[in-house]
């Protein structure tokens, strides 16, 4: 197997720290088999990671799971390693990010996180929470997580919200947004539910279609004058639109400066692909392999009904791990995914013409970064 350089690791990882959850999601495709990183694994991932960190880098670790939280005496022992490691290079930045369902956040691990630099971000369903995400009893779960969304609101105003839409609750979207404003989340990330435990239908997608002409109405609400509000479904596309840049290099990083290592030390492009046959493309002890990554990217063409779309730079329809979990296949793109892009561009487009005036300088200037 042909060896990688070390800058093919850099400079953003991701370990998967275990498969286990404590959440049974309707929608979860894991398999939650009994299985997690070993220190010894984690040290070694870190110390690949390090090599290829070079003076002034800004360098990312995140950890994933299952529930990477089930980890945490783990993930705290690896950020302080990795901060010695990395951080004793000059001028290098470090910062770690966390996805959690929450059930184990506590005071003590927020601290952790603010002292480290950790971005924790919570997978929240709002008002289709009990029905969606029970734990691993079959107990619901909102009331608990909408107290460790308050402890996290203290300490990250900021804090993300993750929101997986199940299509039997679509028409809940709006409340659960409404809900989330009102508990003083600001940022709201939202991506609907796929594979083979959902299905989606006409019926649903006319349901989806008149709920976020709703949300378009309420992102122009709450983003008038300096109030701030971030659906990120809109702000991606009109951040793609007004940088002109294509939507994948804002959120696919299919085998291109972001891997991910499995619990046993395999390597894999993107968190979609862990485990599956097919996608693996080295380990610790080989390195990456080149030919196989360069195989895999060959896989992953444009689908030939997307090349004459004048919406091509602005839609997702190159991401492999959506395409993959829609329809199967990295290259072809869902009629669901086709339309949901389209509809989002255009709700996006309309909320940007109506803020983009100096009357909202909030979003003027998140927009416009100086
Ligand atoms: S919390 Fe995440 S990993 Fe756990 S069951 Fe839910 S979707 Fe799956
Ligand atoms: S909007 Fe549909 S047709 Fe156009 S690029 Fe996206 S997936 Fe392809």
């Amino acid at each position: 197997m042909e060896k990688s350089s070390t800058e093919k690791l850099a400079k953003r990882i991701t370990l998967v720290v275990t498969h286990q959850c404590n959440f049974d999601c309707r929608y979860c495709l894991q398999k939650h088999e009994d299985v997690s990183m070993t220190k010894e694994t984690a040290i070694k991932s870190i110390d690949a990671f390090a090599s290829g960190i070079v003076e002034g880098d800004k360098a990312q670790i995140s950890f994933y799971g299952g529930e990477p939280l089930l980890q945490k005496e783990l993930i705290k022992e690896l950020v302080n390693y990795s901060c010695e490691k990395i951080l004793s290079i000059p001028d290098t930045r470090l910062t770690f990010e966390i996805t959690t369902n929450g059930l184990l956040l506590d005071e003590d691990f927020i601290a952790f996180a603010k002292r480290n630099k950790i971005l924790l971000a919570l997978s929240h369903d709002g008002l289709a929470q009990d029905e969606v995400r029970t734990d691993r009893g079959g107990n619901k779960t909102k009331d608990r997580i909408d107290e460790k969304l308050q402890m996290l609101l203290k300490t990250f105003p900021e804090t993300i919200v993750m929101m997986t839409v199940h299509p039997d609750y679509v028409d809940r979207i709006v409340d659960s947004l409404k809900f989330f404003r009102s508990k003083g989340v600001k940022s709201v990330s939202m991506v609907l539910a796929h594979g083979e435990r959902v299905s989606w239908d006409d019926e649903t997608f006319e349901k989806l279609t008149r709920e976020m002409n709703k949300v378009e109405a309420l992102y122009e609400q709450w983003n008038a004058g300096n109030d701030v509000f971030r659906f990120i479904p809109f702000d991606n596309k009109i951040k793609n639109y007004i940088r002109q840049r294509d939507a994948d290099s804002v959120t696919c990083h299919f085998g291109c400066h972001k891997f991910m290592v499995d619990a046993d030390g395999k390597y894999y492009p993107c968190s979609h692909f862990i485990g599956r046959d097919g996608f693996g493309i080295g380990s610790l002890e080989e390195g990456i392999s080149e030919e196989k990554l360069k195989d895999l990217e060959s896989k992953r063409v444009e689908p030939e009904d997307c090349k004459g779309c004048a919406l091509r730079f602005r839609c997702r329809h190159t991401c492999a791990c959506s395409n993959h979990g829609h329809t199967g296949s990295m290259s072809e793109v869902s009629a669901l995914q086709c339309e949901y892009e389209k509809l989002t561009i255009q709700l996006a487009d309309r909320a940007a013409a109506l803020l983009l005036n100096e009357s909202n300088p909030g979003f003027v200037s998140r927009m416009y970064p100086i």
